[in-house]
């Protein structure tokens, strides 16, 4: 099967979150049972050229759609880590991928709209002809739109099209004279069945549009697929319900040979993922805080080490990210704080309270996007706080798992389908992998700490059941992988 993904992120090149894992994991998963799959992705021009193999110009000058006068782009080919990539190289004035970052540039609707117009004339200009269109979130859903109502009529041929939502807070509202800057006529399609917005119908809503238009829609975890039918949908809950009979949640993996403590290139000690080495990983995991410890400059310490690699927005809870760091430090345990900052208001935030502590060898805060520091600091917790308000699926707690890290989580959304509570009842004592709370509350969260102190502490069993569970689960791509295919092959099945 020819399966294309349209995206705008792809780790490790190109990575800003979770999206940028699922199309490295979920890409390369299905390359190896065997299918033909390409990723079509911006050329930001923060990729490093280095890691791209075979990287050659496909067609010099992409007219960037007919009517486009002088704007054109180079499509470039390339190989990385065995997924081939398609790079989308815009030659326009505004430089929309030159911007030394992927988000948060005002102009973000106009440069993913910019980029989905670009990939479907790729597409078309080079006689491709995908069995499946797979588009992910706002960013490209457009495309699904763009293909019913255009290119299928100029004569690009893709048997379905799929759009993976990832995370349904953001919907690509705009106004519609936006869309007349990649040559569409705004009004066609400013009407209640297409893209006009639920709330402000003078505007357009991409995410709906990806909604109405494609064959089919996928989520990240059955739980979120429930939540966001409800008020976790922002609005577009009715409209899930409606599509019901073709949305489905599929849980993600992780790419285990990327997250792999054995071969993590990152870590000064290695170590197997595996419930009969459990001894061996825990002397490892202490060499390696030691060592970060001295990089970070905290002191190296026998107390438990928390940790919360995350992007620092409301999504993820920063009220009780902040009532974390200060609890666990009260009761005496150390914090890494790696988050990279968005929101103006939760960066201030989180620079007080960094200086607050500046002088405290028991705590890092670390603001930027940085791989290293988070393989490190996976390798060298016991805990990390994933106290998200709501959670599509969530790759840290899978990740944190397989390197001995103990996750703390609120349950709701991919956290609820992935850690399960070491003190409930009613969970088999087998599937028990964590700590859970059912409100994000501060209370809750302390009750959860608490727990997570007296076990480290006075409780070895309990603690050692928590960690050989978690390293026994298998959260790779495969079975992930081999559901997207089924699905695949029974869209492509349908109505044929
Ligand atoms: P989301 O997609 O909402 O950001 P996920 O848990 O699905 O959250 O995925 C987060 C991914 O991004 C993980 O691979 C995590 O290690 C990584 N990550 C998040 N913040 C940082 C950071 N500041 N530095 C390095 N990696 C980060």
């Amino acid at each position: 099967m020819y399966i294309v993904h349209v995206a705008t992120e792809l780790a490790p090149i190109a990575k800003v979150g979770g999206l940028g894992d699922m199309i490295q994991g979920l890409g390369k998963a299905l390359a190896k049972e065997g299918e033909q799959v390409e990723v079509i992705l911006p050329f930001y021009n923060t990729i490093d050229k280095k890691k791209l193999k075979n990287l050659k110009v496909e067609i010099e000058k992409l007219p960037s759609f007919e009517n486009m006068g002088e704007c054109q782009n180079t499509i470039w080919s390339a190989d990385v880590d065995g997924l081939k990539l398609i790079l989308v190289e815009p030659h326009h004035e505004k430089g929309y991928f030159n911007r030394g970052k992927i988000y948060g540039e005002e102009d973000d609707l106009l440069r993913f709209i910019y980029f989905s117009r670009a990939a479907l004339e790729y597409l078309l200009k080079s006689g491709k002809e995908p069995d499946i269109l797979n588009l992910h979130d706002w960013l490209t859903g457009l495309c699904a739109p763009l293909y019913k109502e255009i290119y299928q009529s100029l004569g690009l041929k893709i048997k379905k099209v799929i759009t993976t939502i990832h995370n349904m807070q953001y919907q690509g509202q705009c106004a519609p004279e936006k869309l007349a800057a990649i040559g569409l006529h705004p009004e066609s399609l400013l009407k209640k069945d297409k893209l006009q917005d639920h709330k402000k119908p003078e505007r357009m809503n991409l995410l709906k549009g990806a909604i109405v238009y494609s064959d089919f829609l996928t989520t990240v975890s059955p739980s979120y697929a429930e939540e966001i039918k409800g008020e976790k949908g922002y609005g577009l809950g009715p409209l899930l319900i409606e599509n019901a009979s073709k949305f489905k949640g599929i849980l993600n993996g992780i790419d285990t040979e990327y997250w792999n403590p054995a071969t993590d290139l990152f870590l000064t000690e290695k170590y197997m993922s595996d419930p009969s080495y459990v001894e061996e990983m825990i002397e490892a995991k202490k060499a390696n805080r030691k060592h970060l410890s001295k990089l970070i400059h905290i002191e190296y310490d026998k107390a438990p080490l928390f940790s919360v690699v995350t992007r620092l927005v409301k999504q993820k809870g920063p009220e009780l990210i902040k009532h974390g760091v200060e609890y666990s430090l009260k009761k005496g345990g150390q914090f890494i704080l790696l988050g990279t900052s968005f929101e103006d208001d939760v960066r201030t935030e989180f620079f007080a309270l960094s200086e607050e502590y500046r002088d405290n060898p028991h705590i890092h805060f670390h603001f930027e996007y940085d791989e290293a520091l988070a393989h490190q600091t996976y390798a060298s917790s016991d805990f990390i706080l994933i106290p998200s308000l709501f959670e599509p699926c969530g790759l840290t707690q899978m990740i944190s798992l397989r390197y001995g890290t103990i996750p703390i989580v609120h349950k709701v959304g991919g956290l609820k389908d992935t850690i399960f509570d070491i003190d409930h009842e009613d969970i088999p004592v087998e599937k028990r992998n964590g700590y859970t709370f059912d409100f994000p509350s501060k209370d809750s969260l302390s009750w959860s700490i608490d727990r997570a102190f007296e076990h480290f502490k006075h409780d070895t069993k309990k603690k050692m059941t928590i960690l050989k569970n978690g390293l026994k689960h298998d959260w790779s791509w495969k079975s992930s992988a081999l559901s997207y295919l089924e699905l695949y092959h029974l869209v492509i099945a349908k109505s044929r």
